[in-house]
């Protein structure tokens, strides 16, 4: 066999040598070390041979192996090198291959527009694990106890936790404003920050709900901050997205982490506020809850109710992405439906 060996080695190097084509080149290749090779076939009779041989006979038909390629290698360049360009393989009057590219999700990039705005408000933009726990999803935020609001959430626990501490009880965070006690306690103040991040809640999908969503959420804690200077934001937040006057309205709201709460309105943009689907044909599309953070929600955030006040709002991304670009289906967003997604090339 070691002769067999030496005898595949000679003539392979012999036949490698005289090949001027690189398709002839290629035929040898697979002839001498592809599947169906002798050499290939050696390598497969060497479990039967006894210790001793395996060990030789391994070792050289590897090396004989890698003597080829390298000749294999050494003659392609000799070839390419000696051709003219007329002869290349690269017929170089081809038209050349479209190369497609990736494109931002929508969403994404809605979210890179919010932050450019409010960072150029002067904000910073926090982030936090998805997985939060009741005392910051809930406690924290002067939901009492037995709040309705805490059932109506439909907030996926995480098992296993449920009996433990407030602080322990883990779950998927129904909202992202425990992020705000949680900057707060670490940053203290004044503050103003945005917390962008995905949401989860256990509820049923349709045109205008999903079970994962994104949010946008801004806060600014200072000594003076006047209601006037939160509607100011909003407004110049919604300029800058729209880049045009955005009508906005304001209704009361209830929120159990704000006093007073609002719902912010803006006009659709779908309809140009004739009424469709999107604003279930009133005009009018919910963009987002805020107002003026609650004491006790300072309080959590060892803040003194007394000498800070806060601004907060909370901005529902997937509805601005859809009065963007005229999108009447929630859905559409997380079907991973390329169709749809290339729209935004
Ligand atoms: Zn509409």
């Amino acid at each position: 066999m070691k002769d067999k060996l030496e005898q595949l080695l000679n003539d392979g190097l012999e036949k490698i040598k005289k090949l001027s084509n690189l398709n002839d080149l290629e035929d040898l290749e697979r002839e001498l070390i592809g599947k169906k090779s002798e050499l290939n076939g050696i390598f497969k009779t060497i479990k039967s041979l006894s210790e001793e041989e395996k060990k030789e006979i391994g070792a050289r038909t590897t090396e004989i192996r890698e003597i080829l390629i390298n000749k294999f290698h050494e003659q392609e360049t000799k070839i390419i090198e000696s051709m003219s360009v007329l002869d290349s393989p690269i017929d170089v009057t081809l038209p050349g291959k479209k190369v497609s590219s990736g494109v931002l999700h929508p969403i994404t990039q809605m979210c890179y527009d919010l932050n450019d705005a409010f960072l150029s408000l002067g904000f910073e933009v926090f982030s936090e694990d998805d997985i939060s726990s009741e005392k910051f999803v809930f406690d924290n935020l002067n939901f009492s106890p037995d709040h309705p609001a805490r059932q109506m959430m439909d907030t996926y626990w995480i098992k296993g936790t449920e009996n433990k501490s407030s602080n322990e009880r883990l779950c998927l965070r129904p909202h992202l404003t425990g992020a705000s006690v949680r900057y707060l306690l670490k940053n203290g103040a004044p503050a103003r920050f945005v917390y962008p991040g995905r949401v989860y809640r256990n509820e049923d999908v349709d045109s205008g709900h999903e079970r994962a969503f994104f949010q946008y959420e801004a806060l600014i804690v200072d000594k003076d901050i006047s209601f006037a200077s939160g509607m100011v934001m909003i407004q110049t937040i919604l300029e800058k997205v729209f880049g045009k006057k955005v009508n906005v309205r304001m209704r009361e709201g209830f929120f159990p982490f704000v006093e007073p709460g609002y719902e912010i309105d803006m006009e659709c943009l779908v309809c140009g506020g004739k009424g469709c689907k999107v604003c279930k044909h009133n005009g009018w599309v919910e963009v987002m809850p805020g107002g003026v953070i609650h004491p006790n929600v300072l309080k959590s955030a060892n803040l003194d109710p007394e000498e800070w006040t806060g601004f907060y709002i909370n901005i529902g991304l997937e509805r601005l992405v859809m009065m963007r670009y005229g999108i009447d289906d929630i859905r559409l967003f997380h079907s991973a439906d390329l169709r749809f997604l290339n729209q935004f090339k």
